[in-house]
C-alpha cells in the first residue's frame, strides 16, 4: 500500500512539474466533466402517457393514428407543424408525405439529418379533409404541445406556416408578416416561416424561407452554407 501511495505521489508531482496542474490532490480549479443525464426521453414518453388514447376533442372520432411527434429528444431545434394530413394519419409519424419530404430537405440544407431535430405539430390527429384545427381542438391539444417543447428545451422553435405560429405566440399577425421575424416561447427563441405545403405550391417563396433557416443556422452556430438551400 505504502508502496503504491509512493508511486502515486511520485506520479503526481511528475505530472505537476510536466504542466499538468490540476492533477495534485487539494489543487483548485480541477477540471469538471459535465455529465448530461439523458432525462428528456422520459419526459417526452411521460406527455405521451399523459395523452394516452385521447378522446379530449372531436378529431378522434375520424383518426387513424395519434402522430405525436418524432426526432430527438435531446435535439437543439424543434420544427412545429400544424396538423397531420393523409400520410401521417396513416402512419402515425409527422411530416411523411410531399410537404414532409420537402421539410426534410430543408433541414438537410441547414447540415442536419430528420434525426437530429424534434418533429411535432400544434394538434396530434388529423382534421377530416385536411380542414384548419378549430379553436376547441387546438386548446384540446396545447398542453400536450407545451409538454414536449418543456420536456426537449429546445434552443430553437421553427414553426411552420400560419396555425402553429399564431397559436404557439398568441398573434394573429398575417404569416407573411410574422415570418421572418425573431419571436420568444417561454424564453426560448421562436422563428416563424412558411410551411413546406405552401412552397410546394409557391415555389418561389422558397428563397424566404431558406433566409429564415439561415437566421435559425447562425443562432445555433450552425456553418451557414453560401447560397443554395432551394
Ligand atoms: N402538415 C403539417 O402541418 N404537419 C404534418 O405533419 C404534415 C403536414
Amino acid at each position: 500500500m505504502r508502496e503504491l501511495a509512493n508511486e502515486l505521489r511520485t506520479w503526481l508531482d511528475w505530472a505537476q512539474e510536466s504542466g499538468l496542474q490540476n492533477l495534485a490532490p487539494g489543487k483548485r480549479d480541477v477540471p469538471t466533466v459535465e455529465v448530461k443525464p439523458k432525462v428528456k426521453l422520459p419526459l417526452l414518453e411521460a406527455v405521451r402517457t399523459e395523452l394516452g388514447e385521447c378522446t379530449r376533442c372531436k378529431l378522434h372520432k375520424s383518426r387513424t393514428n395519434i402522430v405525436f411527434g418524432v426526432g430527438s429528444p435531446e435535439a437543439r431545434l424543434m420544427f412545429v407543424g400544424e396538423a397531420p394530413g393523409e400520410d401521417e394519419d396513416l402512419q402515425g409519424f409527422p411530416f411523411v408525405g410531399k410537404a414532409g419530404q420537402l421539410l426534410t430537405k430543408m433541414i438537410e440544407a441547414m447540415g442536419l439529418r430528420r434525426e437530429d431535430v424534434y418533429i411535432c405539430n400544434t394538434v396530434k390527429c388529423r382534421p377530416p379533409n385536411n380542414r384548419n384545427p378549430e379553436p376547441d381542438e387546438l386548446l384540446a391539444c396545447e398542453p400536450f404541445l407545451k409538454g414536449q417543447l418543456g420536456a426537449v428545451k429546445p434552443e430553437v422553435i421553427v414553426t411552420l406556416g400560419k396555425f402553429a405560429a399564431q397559436s404557439l405566440l398568441r398573434d394573429s399577425t398575417p404569416i407573411t408578416r410574422l415570418r421572418g421575424q425573431w419571436r420568444e416561447y417561454e424564453g426560448i427563441p421562436v422563428m416563424p416561416t412558411f410551411h413546406p405545403a405552401y412552397l410546394l405550391r409557391s415555389p418561389a417563396e422558397k428563397g424566404k424561407v431558406w433566409d429564415d433557416l439561415k437566421q435559425v443556422m447562425k443562432k445555433l452556430d450552425l456553418k451557414v452554407p453560401k447560397g443554395g438551400g432551394s
